[in-house]
């Protein structure tokens, strides 16, 4: 904290007033004491000035100033002037002590370098420790600079005297610590919230209790033992009333304790030597503003962790509603389904997609109650539902689920993703991921069978054009030159390219369906084996048709776990594009690597080729996409559609982009192989 420059003389002035009106009220004492000064205010005074002005620009001047003050009203009340020096050193002793503690104890503290105010009884017990320490050593400097000058060292004087100085910063520090803090924070947000009839009443009620019980038990020499219940007005003043309420109090009954006391008044009253007397009362002073603090504190510290509880709590309301309309406005169902098959949570869409049952006892067991079918309408095994193969350890991504009951009777296909839930205490549920995907899937197996179909009722005709073509071919043979005989030639050799387009187009259809129907049997498959095969045969062909040879460069093609057949056809169809889709005249370049990571075997080919057209990288992998309709290049659009499907048939992913130097990179992933995975390179 930093203090301006305008108003630290002026606060110089007037704490110098207000200690040395502390001195002298602590020095009076001493007159009826042999010259000891039986209470000292002036510590506590002292601490609060140079926190208060810490940074001040003043406060060498500060210093002087306590010194001064200091040496001279114990020089003025009888003191010899050496004895007086020692006093102004061990009050500025005790002032370094105390701000040095409290800065490396509690740094956020007004007074410490920071604006905080005691909050807990932890900050009170650091600042009794602080004012414990500040006082032994003073006391030890005190001490030895009197047994230096005096040649005595006067060890009951150092007892009394650490008791009146601790009760004083104790009692003095903390008012002062609060005070400073509160005036910070009001400056920064003046209004307060106004105390209720009732609260103002018990404020009263219990403070005046407490000091009519105190001056009832100090002034009077009644002889009554009432000492017991001092401390339990203290408890009830800790208990009630807020901290500064608390602070004021301690301040109150210390003045009424101590002035009592020392004019033989009270429950200590019957102690003769007045010293003695002196320290018993600091003690009490020390006892009730820690029994006071402790308590006020105590419940500011609960106060402010409730208040912290009541906000979280609030916020976690307000996120807990908001996540719940998110989740009730999702089409997609979701449930929490415990180890019981219990459904514990739903959304509405839960119920919409199992046809708007809901079994007596909520639980998702029964493919009777629901109508929880395979696709291919047969039942589930006992343990085969999602959330139980999730709650086994599986972790169950996009299933399809047919629902056939009479809330949907025509049935309804979901795609079921379900993952574990672990709870604290051990037991786990699934969350289930509903998705009705029944139009997407009718709409695909109609383009599948719509495909299938097509193609086998296409191969005869097919076949009897390919064979009548070949026959009007051979019958040609032999025939005598004649003007005709070239154009029938030409127009069999077209009839003939046709139809093996057509075949192309059929065959493309078949392995379309087969790879959308046909199971897969996974296996491990030698990729590098594989690529070596196709990549051969490619260039065979090429060279074969007078085409530039293509370049293959192949690196660390690992094994992968997968069908052999569809993974030839996959990795067939990527190859036969790369060296397709080059510019005329260019020498195909393809380049195959992979790598393995979590499982999976991603394999990249890139080539040099034309590049696919900005915008169609997610289209191509459409049904009968062409991305390149012109410039002589021949296809069926189906390729990398079957690609797509093998892919995810394997669990794994398809995508294509730009090469950085010209050309396209297609990606994709397929599982590792299960067992002793090798690298090899061709
Ligand atoms: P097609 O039988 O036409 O080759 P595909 O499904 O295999 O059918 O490919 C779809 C389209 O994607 C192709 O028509 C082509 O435009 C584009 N394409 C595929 N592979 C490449 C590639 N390596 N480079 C550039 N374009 C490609």
């Amino acid at each position: 904290m930093t203090t301006g420059y305008r108003s630290s003389p002026v606060r110089t002035l007037l704490f110098a007033l207000v200690y040395a009106a502390a001195v002298y009220a602590g020095r009076r004492t001493a007159m009826v004491a042999d010259g000891v000064s039986l209470v000292w205010p002036a510590a506590g005074v002292g601490v609060v000035w140079f926190c208060a002005n810490r940074d001040a620009p003043t406060r060498h001047l500060d210093m002087i100033l306590l010194a001064v003050i200091l040496g001279l009203g114990n020089w003025l009340t009888d003191t010899s002037p050496a004895v007086a020096v020692v006093a102004a050193v061990a009050g500025l002793v005790q002032v370094w002590l105390f701000l040095w503690g409290l800065r490396r104890w509690r740094p956020n503290l007004w007074g410490a370098g920071g604006t905080g105010t005691l909050r807990s009884p932890r900050d009170l017990w650091a600042l009794f420790a602080v004012t414990i320490l500040t006082c032994v050593g003073t006391h030890v400097v005190s001490l030895v600079g009197r047994g230096l000058v005096t040649h005595s060292f006067p060890i009951a004087f150092s007892v009394m005297a650490l008791a009146r100085h601790i009760a004083s910063i104790l009692i003095i520090g903390a008012a002062g610590i609060y005070i400073g803090a509160g005036l910070n924070r009001w400056r920064a947000r003046p209004p307060r919230r106004r105390l209720s009839f009732w609260r103002t009443a018990e404020i009263a009620g219990i403070f005046t209790l407490s000091v009519a019980g105190h001056v009832g038990a100090f002034a009077y020499e009644h002889g009554l033992p009432l000492s017991f219940a001092l401390l339990g007005l203290t408890v009830l003043v800790g208990t009630r009333l807020s901290t500064p309420w608390v602070l004021l109090h301690n301040s109150v009954i210390s003045t009424i304790a101590v002035q009592y006391t020392l004019h033989g008044t009270g429950p200590f009253a019957h102690i003769d030597d007045v010293g003695r007397r002196a320290v018993i009362v600091q003690l009490f002073c020390i006892l009730v503003a820690l029994v006071g603090l402790a308590l006020a504190l105590g419940r500011d510290e609960r106060t402010t962790l409730l208040t912290a509880l009541a906000e979280e709590k609030a916020e976690l309301d307000t996120q807990k509603n908001l996540l719940t309309a998110v989740i009730d406005s999702m089409a997609d169902g979701l449930a929490v389904i415990d180890s019981d098959s219990r459904i514990t949570m739903r959304n509405p869409a839960v119920t919409e997609l199992l046809g708007g049952r809901c079994s007596p006892d909520d639980v998702l067991a029964g493919t009777d109650w629901y109508g929880l079918y395979r696709v291919d309408g047969s039942r589930y095994a006992d343990d085969e539902l999602a959330h139980l193969r999730a709650l086994a350890g599986e972790d169950v991504r996009g299933v399809d689920m047919l629902v056939r009951n009479p809330g949907v009777p025509e049935g309804r296909i979901l795609r079921v993703t379900a993952t574990a839930l672990p709870h604290p205490d051990g037991t786990s549920s699934a969350v289930v991921l509903f998705h009705d995907v029944t139009a997407e899937r009718r709409h695909r197996d109609e383009l599948t069978n719509f495909a299938g179909v097509v193609a086998h009722d296409l191969l005869n005709p097919l076949a009897s054009i390919e064979g009548w073509t070949a026959a009007a071919l051979d019958s040609l043979d032999g025939v005598p030159a004649h003007p005709n005989l070239d154009q029938a030639h030409a127009d069999l050799a077209r009839l003939t390219r046709a139809s093996a387009r057509m075949r192309g187009l059929i065959d493309g259809l078949l392995a379309y369906t087969t790879a959308r129907e046909a199971t897969v049997a996974p296996a491990r498959v030698d990729l590098a084996e594989v690529v070596a095969d196709i990549t051969q045969a490619r260039s065979d062909s090429a060279v074969a048709a007078g085409k530039p040879e293509p370049r293959f460069t192949i690196t660390g093609l690992p094994a992968v776990q997968a069908d052999p057949v569809l993974v030839r056809q996959l990795v067939d169809n990527l190859v036969g594009n790369a060296v397709k889709y080059t510019a005329p005249g260019v020498v195909p370049r393809v380049a195959i690597s992979a790598d393995t990571s979590g499982g999976m075997v991603t394999v990249r080919i890139v080539d040099n080729g034309i590049g696919i057209p900005e915008g169609q990288h997610d289209a191509i992998f459409g049904n009968f996409h062409r991305a390149h309709t012109s410039g002589g290049y021949l296809g069926t659009g189906l390729g990398l559609a079957i690609c797509k499907r093998i892919v995810e048939r394997h669990g794994g992913d398809i995508s294509a982009a730009d090469d950085p130097g010209g050309g396209s990179c297609f990606t994709f992933s397929l599982p590792a192989a299960v067992t002793h995975p090798h690298l090899s390179s061709v």
